[in-house]
């Protein structure tokens, strides 16, 4: 009681000072990192491990004496690898090297023998409609664009790489392929291949083609061997295979406003994963930093004015199935979502926030921007918030997106090293305490409704 009373005189900067040094010496982000990771595992939509996530998710959300504590069903994709995938190039009769590759998630498999071709290497589809049919007919097409290198925020360099991963097996079928390697999404050289989801659209599916990413290291020694002798050969297997949809859940604790219980603060990440490794970067941190938001709020004396919920969404990486649901129901039973807030980038040193709102918002936001100062956060931009939080938009609420340092993540994104030992501890909880004190100015303040006219206009 005297917590509460204590708040109510504090000032903002001390209500943020408490939250962090909470989260610093009394966290719990990190040992839910660990038990959600080395427990339970990767989880892939559909899989056994994904359902063992939402019970225990819910479980520990259930300790925390919230409000409400309920699943929503959703029904999910199910993809699964199959026995591991086996790749070599063959220069000569007899002459291999193994490489490593993974299948893409959505990808259908080789058939059972696997398939060997000649090889065409291309940088983007208008190099590979430029070859056209006669070169790429009865070949494997080997799209070997790099991330770039000199862009600080490597989204962007993922941003304009990974039209490859989704898109090039329709595209390569279009000039008569027989397969896709892609040069796995990651700035550094290394021998981990990264997974992530691609799509066929409308292709038929006697047309379809199997994709797979190749290690950047192996995709140099591709590129260099392709270079060497155009007839150069790859070999390629993979197992994988698409089931039918099964039942899943999105697991969702809320506190309920004392004020404003209409109005919803939302905080959240994705509880699936890829399967190759554990989805500790992604996105088990974003998901056990959302679930220390609540329980950070409470640990600090803060009672909320206003409802806050964590959200945690099933199949983010192959579908948004829980997201879309989720955003479906929100809309139908009329809930007021001021605010949601997603951590979907990694549990690095965070940096700031990505806000998609209106001018008038992001101004109030921007107000704010000093009392992040002590804590080194100071990245505040307009941009793209999260997958997840997207479908909530609306033309007055905040939608943002927790931006930790940027640099390190893709030497794990998708990957068999996304794994607990990859994500440091304070790391980790300096990005829940930043959640926590964006989720309580939010909670304090509300959002300004009356988006200014020029904005009406747009
Ligand atoms: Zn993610």
């Amino acid at each position: 009681m005297f917590c509460f009373v204590l708040v109510g005189a504090q000032t903002d900067k001390e209500v943020i000072k408490t939250i962090y040094s909470t989260s610093l010496t009394n966290g719990q982000s990190y040992e839910w990192l660990r038990y959600l990771s080395n427990q339970i595992g990767g989880r892939l939509s559909g899989s056994l491990n994904a359902q063992k996530a939402v019970e225990w998710t819910k479980e520990e959300l259930d300790k925390l004496g919230l409000d409400r504590v309920w699943l929503q069903p959703v029904m999910v994709p199910k993809w699964v690898r199959g026995i591991k995938e086996h790749a070599y190039i063959e220069s000569a009769a007899g002459k291999s090297t193994t490489v490593n590759i993974c299948a893409l998630g959505g990808s259908v498999a080789t058939p059972a023998l696997g398939i060997k071709a000649n090889v065409v290497e291309v940088q983007s589809f208008e190099e590979l409609e430029a070859l056209g049919r006669g070169n790429v007919e009865g070949k494997i097409v080997f799209f070997n664009r790099p991330m770039q290198a000199d862009l600080i925020i490597t989204y962007e360099a993922y941003g304009g790489c990974v039209n490859q991963r989704y898109s090039g097996a329709v595209e390569a079928a279009k000039y008569g392929a027989v397969g896709v390697i892609v040069r796995s999404m990651n700035l550094r050289l290394d021998d981990f291949p990264h997974t992530g989801s691609m799509k066929y659209n409308d292709l038929p599916v006697e047309k379809r083609i199997p994709s797979a990413a190749i290690s950047t290291n192996d995709a140099e020694l591709l590129s260099t061997m392709l270079k060497l002798d155009g007839q150069t050969q790859l070999y390629f297997k993979q197992n994988c295979k698409q089931l039918k949809d099964v039942q899943s859940y999105n697991v969702i604790g809320e506190i309920t406003g004392s004020e404003y219980p209409n109005e919803y603060i939302l905080v959240g990440g994705h509880l699936d994963s890829w399967d190759l490794g554990d989805g500790s970067h992604d996105d088990g941190a974003g998901v056990v930093q959302s679930m220390d938001v609540l329980r950070l709020l409470k640990e600090s004396g803060v009672k909320p004015k206003r409802s806050i919920r964590v959200v945690l969404f099933m199949n983010e990486e192959n579908g948004l199935r829980g997201a879309t649901k989720y955003a479906q129901e929100a809309k139908q039973k009329g809930e007021n979502h001021i605010f949601a807030l997603e951590s979907d980038a990694g549990g690095f040193t965070p940096r700031g926030f990505a806000f998609d709102c209106s001018d008038v918002s992001f101004n109030q936001v921007l107000a704010w921007k000093h009392l992040f100062k002590p804590y080194l956060i100071h990245y505040f931009e307009k941009a793209g918030s999260g997958a997840d939080v997207g479908p909530l938009k609306t033309s007055t609420n905040v939608l943002a997106g927790l931006r930790p340092d940027s640099q390190r993540y893709f030497d794990h994104h998708h990957a068999s090293n996304d794994t607990f030992d990859a994500v440091n501890k304070r790391e980790l909880e300096l990005g829940a305490a930043t959640m926590t004190a964006l989720v309580y100015l939010f909670d304090t303040y509300g959002v300004n409704p009356i988006p200014n006219e020029s904005e009406l206009k747009k």
